[in-house]
């Protein structure tokens, strides 16, 4: 597999370049984005055509992680006769959370096929993804993708998270574990639903992971103090990822 970084997040940020939370993952002729928030649908283009994706797999309902459907749902809409259809994989509500943007009923439908991302296993072309809900809204979900025969190692992908530990049944020994960083190396202030270097870092170690990858970092927060936060609790490879970053999973 392989990991190309259309956009890294956060919600907003002085960073130049940066735009939401976007990450391309291909294998042979699949290709899966986790997540597509704002500023992110025109660096789809020179990776794959946006109506050549096998599906888009969206984490949650906040804007810098799902915004940008808005512009793929008017791309297919609009630049083809018939209209092109993506499957798109998410929390419940995302149809109506669409729909009620234009308010227009079907807005997302006519583009859009809309599936419950849950807790549980689907299969996109070459590749198996899997759901798990998180602590941050009331449906979020961190997902691993990895080959649809199962064996060999994924990437897990934290979506937002609050609580570490929620994404452990989803990491197994090997994997690359792309996780939010929002908080650098922390703290995260109490009752907000983040994590910091340190958190992703003891997760790592917990799990075995194979490497980590950071991302999601907040405006203001130090790039090389998360890494190092991580780290110090995880002795594999740690770096911060960026738009235009491409890994090999
Ligand atoms: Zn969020
Ligand atoms: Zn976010």
């Amino acid at each position: 597999m392989r990991l190309t970084v259309l956009g890294a997040g956060p919600a907003y940020t002085d960073r130049p370049g940066a735009s939401g939370a976007c990450y391309l993952v291909s294998d042979g002729g699949t290709h899966l984005l986790l997540d597509l928030g704002q500023g992110s649908f025109p660096r789809i283009f020179p990776h794959v055509s946006p109506e050549a994706l096998d599906a888009v797999a969206v984490s949650h309902l906040h804007p810098d992680h799902f915004i940008d459907l808005v512009p793929l749902r008017h791309y297919l809409r609009y630049e083809f006769e018939p209209p092109r259809r993506i499957r798109v994989l998410g929390p419940t509500d995302l149809g109506a959370r669409l729909d009620a943007l234009h308010a227009s009923p079907g807005f997302a439908a006519e583009a859009l096929q809309l599936e419950v991302l849950g807790e549980r296993s689907h299969w996109v072309g070459q590749l198996l993804v899997e759901g798990r809900l998180v602590t941050h809204t009331d449906e979020s979900y961190a997902v691993r993708v990895g080959p649809a025969s199962g064996d060999g190692p994924g990437l897990v992908y934290s979506g937002d998270c609050g609580r570490a530990e929620d994404i452990t049944p989803l990491v197994r020994p090997g994997d690359t574990l792309l996780a939010e960083v929002s908080f650098g190396a922390g703290p995260v202030p109490r009752d907000v639903a983040h994590l910091d270097g340190p958190a992703v870092g003891r997760l790592a170690n917990a799990t075995q992971a194979g490497r980590v990858l950071l991302t999601h970092l907040l405006m203001g927060r130090d790039a090389e103090a998360a890494v190092a936060s991580c780290r110090a609790e995880y002795g594999g490879s740690v770096e911060m990822v960026w738009p235009g970053s491409r890994l090999d999973i």
